[in-house]
């Protein structure tokens, strides 16, 4: 890594220090996971400011910040199975692999799976990578102990709340137009502990898959 990405990375994580994120282990992975790898070389010198940039077929790879704060909300513990719906780029996904969480995660794009499993697979992230729409979840390897969405859901979909483990922790940016952070606590098979921080912008949480040719 060159080091101007590696002053430009040192200054983000000090300014994800000063916006309020205090967990040890998820700065630890800012500074330990590239992120100009996965965008596209073009941008690659903004690679480590505060912005969401887009990726591509449309989508977006998160603001840091906004990464971080989920990631936070998630409270992540070494060996926790994740579940994350919405690999995009793969960065979420591998700053959780890098805090040692055992990560599945879910993509609607097929061309954006195909693409970012390689990826990830290249640069040696052990992260199952699955074709799917989200909004069903990974049933064959549920209970998840933490479950993220990275697009926006128009609702809490009750069947990735069946694959959440007892005091699993959801952590889900509820709307439309906007959304509200939520996190979701599964007390009881049952039951359920909802809080809420702060609004966010995402690109839309869509039913079905899109294959590659349509
Ligand atoms: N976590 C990603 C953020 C990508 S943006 C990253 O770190 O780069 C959100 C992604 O969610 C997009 O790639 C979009 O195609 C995907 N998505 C939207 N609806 C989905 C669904 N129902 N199932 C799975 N992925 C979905």
């Amino acid at each position: 890594m060159s080091f101007l990405h590696q002053g430009a990375k040192k200054r983000l994580v000090i300014e994800l220090r000063s916006k309020g994120i205090n967990d040890e282990n998820v700065l630890a992975a800012f500074e330990k996971v590239d992120r100009h790898v996965f965008i596209e070389s073009f941008m690659e010198n903004k690679a480590y400011l505060d912005r969401p940039l887009p990726i591509k077929y449309g989508q977006t790879i998160s603001q840091p910040y906004t990464v971080a704060f989920q990631t936070q909300l998630l409270k992540i513990n070494k060996g926790d199975k994740v579940l994350e719906i919405g690999t995009g780029s793969g960065y979420q996904a591998a700053i959780l692999s890098a805090m040692g969480a055992k990560v599945y995660t879910i993509e609607r794009q097929q061309g954006l799976f195909i693409e970012t499993s390689q990826f990830l697979e290249e640069y040696d992230y052990k992260i199952f990578t699955f074709f799917g729409d989200g909004f069903n979840g990974i049933p064959q390897f549920a209970p998840y102990d933490k479950i993220i969405i990275t697009c926006g859901a128009p609702n809490v979909p009750i069947s990735l709340l069946n694959q959440l483990k007892i005091n699993g922790l959801m952590v889900i940016p509820l709307g439309v137009k906007y959304q509200k952070m939520i996190r979701i606590k599964k007390t009881a098979e049952d039951d359920f502990f909802e809080e809420q921080f702060g609004d966010f912008v995402f690109v839309p949480m869509l039913k079905d898959t899109k294959e590659i040719n349509n």
